[in-house]
C-alpha cells in the first residue's frame, strides 16, 4: 500500500481492498472507501474535461467536510496542484493567497464563495469555480459534476518529486507563506504517520483538526492509507468529541493542546466512555505535561506527543507508539529525517545534548521551497539543505527533542531571555487555570516584560496577585510575569494555535472585566 508516487494513487489501492468498508464518518454522510474512489475520480475526470491539465492549481475553500477530501483526491488524480485555503481567511486574503498560487481553479462551500464573491474578478489565473452546495453565481455543482460517471478514468501519472500541494503557513508569526510540498513527502509522511502510531485498519481517529493543515492531513490520509476510519468534525466541539469517541468506540483522538486542556475542563468528561482509545495524538503548539498527565489519566490512553510544520509536509518529529512516551519531549526524527539543534547566532555550529538553540531538518520531507517567493526560500533553507525550523529546541542525547518556544517569542528581558511557554507551563499547572498565554509589553526600564493572559477553569477564582505569587515559587525572579490579565478566551489560528501577536489586543476586555469585579 505504500509503493505509490502520489496521494491521487491511494483511493483506488483502498477501494481495491476495502470497497465497503466506512472510510470517512461526518455529520452529513458516511462514504465507504469505494465512495470516495468513485466519486474523486467522477470530479478528476469532470475537471480534465473542462481543461484542467497537470500543473494546474486547484484551490480548495471549505471546511472540514466529506466534500473537501473528495475534491483533495480529485485534484490529485487529476494532476492538479491542491491549494488549500485555511477557512478563516478574508475575501482580501484569500484574493492575495490565489493569486500568490496562481489558482485556475476554485472548489468552495457556498457559504465561502459568496464571501469572496466581490473579489473573484481580481484573480486573472481563475477558469473555473465549483460550489460545494447550492451553486452560487455561476459555479459548477459539485453534486452534478460527481455524479457524471468516468468509469475509465485512471490517476494521471505524477513524478514524485513533482509539485503536488502549495500550503500555506498557519500566520502564527507573520503573513502565511506558500510551502511547496512535493508529491513523495506527502506520500512519506503520511506513511511514516501510520508507521510511528501503529495506525491500522482496526483504528477509528475521531478529530477536529482542520484539513487544510499539515497535521490534519497527515492525520487523515495517514488513517486512510492503512484501511482506517476518519470521523471528521466540522469543527471543535466538546460535547460532539465526546459522544463520537463513545458512540464509535473511537481508538485515537487527535487534537492541539487548547482541545485536551478544553476537554479537561468541561463536565461533561465526567460522563464520557473513553475506554476505546488506545492512544490520542497532540501537537502544533506546545503543551504542558500536567495536561498530558491529566489526559492519560482520565482517558487510560498515552498521549503521543508530535512536531510539525507545514514546510515538512506533515509531521518532523514525534514518539513511536509502542516506545515510551518521553513527556515533554516532542519525540524523535521521522524516518529519514535529520534534525540538529544549531548555535543561534551561527548556524553552521552544532550544539551538544541539553543546550538550546535553532532547530534544524534536512531530508526528504522538507518543502521545494516558498512558491514565487526566492528571497524566503533562501532564508529559511541552506544551500547544503538544512531548513531553519524558527523553533528553539534541544535534545537529550539520546535522539529526544525538546521544544523551548519559537525564536521569535522570545522575551528579551533585562538581558534574560525568557521563553513564553516555560512560563505557560508553569501556570497551567495551578487548579484555577484553565488556559494560558504569555506574551511581551513593552517596559521602559527592562526593555521587554512578560504579561499572562488566563481563562479560568470553570467554577475557579484566584487574584492576579495569588497567580504571580505561584509563579515565583516555581520560576526564577526574571521569568515571573509581571501582570496577569483575566480573559474569557484566547486568540487562536483556525488549527487551534495560540496566536501570540494578538494577545495585546485583549487587554481592553481584561481590563473591563477587572473594573465590573471591583
Ligand atoms: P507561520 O510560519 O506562518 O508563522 P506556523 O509556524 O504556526 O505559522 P505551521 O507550519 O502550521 O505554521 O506550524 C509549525 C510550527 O508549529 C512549528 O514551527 C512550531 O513552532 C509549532 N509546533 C508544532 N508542533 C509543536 C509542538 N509539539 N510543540 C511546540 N511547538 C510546535
Ligand atoms: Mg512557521
Amino acid at each position: 500500500r505504500y509503493d505509490l508516487n502520489g496521494l491521487g494513487e491511494l483511493f483506488p489501492r483502498l477501494r481495491a481492498l476495502h470497497p465497503d468498508k466506512v472510510a470517512l464518518i461526518t455529520s452529513t454522510r458516511e462514504v465507504t472507501f469505494a465512495e470516495l474512489d468513485r466519486e474523486s475520480s467522477n470530479l478528476a475526470a469532470a475537471l480534465v474535461r473542462r481543461g484542467v491539465v497537470a500543473g494546474d492549481t486547484v484551490s480548495l475553500f471549505a471546511s472540514n467536510r466529506w466534500e473537501w477530501i473528495v475534491s483533495y483526491h480529485a485534484a490529485l488524480k487529476a494532476g492538479a496542484v491542491v491549494n488549500p485555503l485555511n477557512v478563516m481567511l478574508t475575501a482580501e486574503e484569500a484574493r492575495f493567497v490565489m493569486n500568490d498560487a496562481e489558482s485556475s481553479v476554485l472548489i468552495a462551500s457556498a457559504e465561502r464563495l459568496s464571501a469572496i464573491q466581490g473579489v473573484l474578478d481580481e484573480i486573472a489565473s481563475l477558469e473555473l469555480c465549483i460550489c460545494l452546495d447550492a451553486t452560487v453565481g455561476e459555479a459548477l455543482s459539485f453534486t452534478e459534476l460527481i455524479a457524471e460517471e468516468a468509469p475509465d478514468f485512471a490517476p494521471v501519472q505524477v513524478e514524485p518529486a513533482s509539485l503536488a500541494c502549495i500550503a500555506y503557513t498557519s500566520g502564527t508569526t507573520g503573513h502565511p507563506k506558500g510551502a511547496m510540498q512535493s508529491h513523495r513527502s506527502l506520500v512519506l509522511n503520511c506513511a511514516y504517520t501510520a508507521i510511528m502510531h501503529a495506525r491500522s485498519d482496526d483504528d477509528l481517529i475521531v478529530t477536529a483538526l482542520p484539513c487544510t493543515h499539515v497535521y490534519g492531513n497527515v492525520a487523515i490520509n495517514g488513517t486512510l492509507m492503512v484501511g482506517g476510519t476518519v470521523a471528521l468534525m466540522e469543527r471543535f466541539d466538546i460535547v460532539e468529541t465526546l459522544s463520537l469517541i463513545s458512540e464509535r468506540k473511537a481508538t485515537l483522538f487527535e487534537g492541539v493542546p487548547t482541545m485536551y486542556a478544553m476537554l479537561l475542563n468541561s463536565p461533561e468528561l465526567a460522563h464520557a466512555d473513553l475506554r476505546s482509545l488506545t492512544r490520542c495524538t497532540v501537537g502544533g503548539q506546545t503543551i504542558a505535561e500536567t495536561v498530558i498527565e491529566a489526559w492519560e489519566r482520565i482517558s487510560g490512553a498515552p498521549l503521543i506527543e508530535l512536531w510539525g510544520m507545514t514546510e515538512l509536509s506533515g509531521l518532523g518529529t514525534t514518539h513511536a507508539a509502542y516506545a515510551p512516551n518521553v513527556h515533554g519531549s516532542i519525540g524523535v526524527a521521522l524516518p529519514g529525517t535529520q534534525l540538529k539543534v544549531a548555535d543561534i547566532d551561527d548556524p553552521a555550529i552544532e550544539l551538544p545534548a541539553g543546550r538550546p538553540g535553532e532547530l534544524m531538518v534536512r531530508g526528504p520531507l522538507v518543502t521545494m521551497g516558498y512558491y514565487n517567493n526566492h528571497q524566503a526560500t533562501a532564508e529559511a533553507i541552506r544551500p547544503d539543505g538544512w531548513l531553519h525550523t524558527g523553533d528553539v529546541a534541544m535534545h537529550d542525547g539520546l535522539g529526544h527533542f525538546f521544544v523551548v518556544d519559537r525564536l521569535k517569542d522570545m522575551i528579551l528581558t533585562g538581558g534574560y531571555n525568557v521563553y513564553p511557554a516555560e512560563i505557560e507551563r508553569v501556570m497551567i499547572g495551578h487548579d484555577a487555570v484553565a488556559l494560558v498565554a504569555v506574551g511581551r509589553e513593552p517596559d521602559d526600564i527592562k526593555g521587554e516584560v512578560a504579561h499572562a493572559y488566563v481563562v479560568l477553569a470553570t467554577g475557579r477564582s484566584a487574584t492576579e496577585s495569588q497567580l504571580i505569587e505561584y509563579c515565583r515559587t516555581q520560576l526564577a525572579a526574571y521569568k515571573v510575569p509581571r501582570a496577569v490579565h483575566f480573559v474569557d478566551s484566547l486568540p487562536t489560528t483556525s488549527s487551534g494555535k495560540l496566536m501570540r501577536r494578538k494577545l495585546r489586543e485583549l487587554r481592553p476586555e481584561a481590563d473591563r472585566r477587572l473594573a465590573d469585579a471591583a
